[in-house]
């Protein structure tokens, strides 16, 4: 075969793509992730695989491809994989989720990854704070929409998606048999969803042979009513001004368009939002890039600073990236004094946050997280139920996903109109058959397809 996609992961299940592409002597690997349901047979929270033991613990399972030139020399000790220099040109990165870019921290720091430049800014924020960055180590190549690179006989043409995450790309990319192309993760209903119109009209210029497509809401029945992130503003908005409590919320912190929503819906409301230390960090590092409009910490929004010892908010016991939110932060004991001012963000793992803050009964909780994708995601959902019922809050439901429904990516596929449909990325590929008149093929996970 000429030139050909191997999909390694995404097959079948939603997260964790990891797509070869071959083409003569060239090999890229699109994205790099862990799944959602990656090894939920054999790991838990509480059964982790050791990184002592690097790519071990996953081959184990089949979790990861066994692949020669791609993994680092350290990631592959105690394996029967002997290590090899890279045969892997470059991981192509479509976006910052962990579903993409979760394992590329064992691959070999000699594989370039080429990333969004809004992506490069955010592997800097993350690299200094704990769970660091899986692109550790790796140099970065990054890219703009409009921009084209080379590597070995391919040539990628990046074009901007909305996603719940800045600086998401999907790529046309020409090989040496004709186009292909990938959409990595998108939506239409999201504040930039005309980049996502821009996409397919430049994949559907291209007249590609093949056309790899997500479909994570594909015949997913969501019992949640439909909405965009400029109805996420209105509602919270309403919310906001009818609560006469505290409000929170608990979402992904590299959700961007979330962050900005809230921020809009406080301005109007006359509330304050505060957000954690990591997600100061974050919008820290944003405000380099210049088409990105991010709330400015300190300044638009307030970070919540945590006690690190008993009733002690010594300066001596954050640790050095922390240090900077400490003047003007906001503690519980700031929240509990006025409850009615503020929208706080807590991350899920600090909840107990409010156990300090006590916040009267009354007040409301803003479920805005993406879908929960499988059993864990449920039984955290319940966690969180049961935290907002022991405060006496309310419950409401505002999010926009960061996935387009069903009939959307049918006007995707459809839209670009590729020879041939793989569709990834979802637990129904069966269902896409019915979506196009394209032929649709169905990745088997490591059996290769013909781009040509
Ligand atoms: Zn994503």
């Amino acid at each position: 075969m000429g030139v050909s996609v191997t999909c390694y992961g995404g097959v079948g299940q939603i997260g964790g793509n990891k797509i070869l592409l071959r083409d003569r002597d060239t090999a890229v690997m699109l994205d790099f992730g862990a799944g959602f349901s990656d090894g939920s047979d054999y790991f838990a929270q509480y059964v982790i695989p050791r990184r002592v033991n690097g790519a071990g613990d996953f081959f184990e399972f089949g979790l990861l491809p066994e692949i020669a030139g791609l993994y680092s020399e350290d990631a592959l000790q105690n394996t029967h994989v002997k290590y090899e220099p890279p045969l892997v040109d470059a991981i192509i990165l479509s976006h910052y989720h962990f579903d993409h870019t979760g394992r590329i921290g064992l691959t070999d720091a000699q594989i370039p990854v080429y990333c969004g430049e809004t992506t490069a800014l955010m592997h800097e924020a993350c690299q200094n704070l704990p769970g660091g960055s899986p692109l550790k180590g790796h140099r970065l190549e990054t890219f703009r929409t409009g921009d084209r690179f080379r590597v070995g006989s391919i040539e990628v043409q990046p074009v901007h998606v909305d996603h719940s995450i800045p600086g998401t790309y999907g790529f046309i990319i020409f090989t040496s048999e004709g186009p292909m192309v990938y959409t990595g993760d998108f939506r239409f209903h999201g504040p930039k969803g005309s980049m996502t119109r821009d996409f397919i009209e430049a994949a559907a210029g291209a007249r590609p042979n093949v056309l790899i497509s997500e479909g994570t809401r594909v015949g997913q029945r969501d019992p949640r009513r439909e909405m965009g992130e400029k109805e996420v503003v209105s509602e919270t908005q309403a919310l906001l001004a009818k609560n006469e409590g505290l409000v929170f919320s608990s979402f992904r912190g590299n959700d961007i368009d979330r962050v900005s929503s809230f921020f809009r819906a406080c301005e109007v409301a006359g509330r304050r939002l505060v957000v954690s230390m990591k997600v100061a960090a974050l919008l820290v590092k944003l405000q380099d890039d210049k088409n990105l409009r991010v709330p400015k910490p300190g300044k638009d929004v307030s970070v919540y600073v945590r006690r690190k010892k008993k009733g002690s908010y010594d300066d001596g016991d954050y640790f050095r990236w922390e240090k900077p939110f400490l003047d003007g932060g906001v503690s519980a004991a700031d929240i509990k004094k006025d409850q009615k001012g503020y929208l706080l963000h807590l991350d899920e793992a600090q909840l107990p946050e409010l156990i300090d803050i006590r916040p009267d009964a009354g007040g409301a909780y803003i479920h805005a997280s993406t879908e929960a994708f499988n059993e864990e995601g449920e039984r955290d959902e319940e966690l969180v139920k049961n935290w907002v019922e022991h405060f006496g809050f309310s419950y409401h439901q505002i999010h926009a996903s960061g996935h387009a429904p069903t009939r959307q990516v049918k006007e995707l596929v459809n839209g670009i109109g590729a020879r041939r449909v793989v569709p990834v990325h979802t637990d129904n590929p069966g269902l896409f058959s019915s979506m196009t008149s394209s032929k649709v093929t169905l990745p088997q996970k490591g059996e290769p397809i013909s781009v040509a």
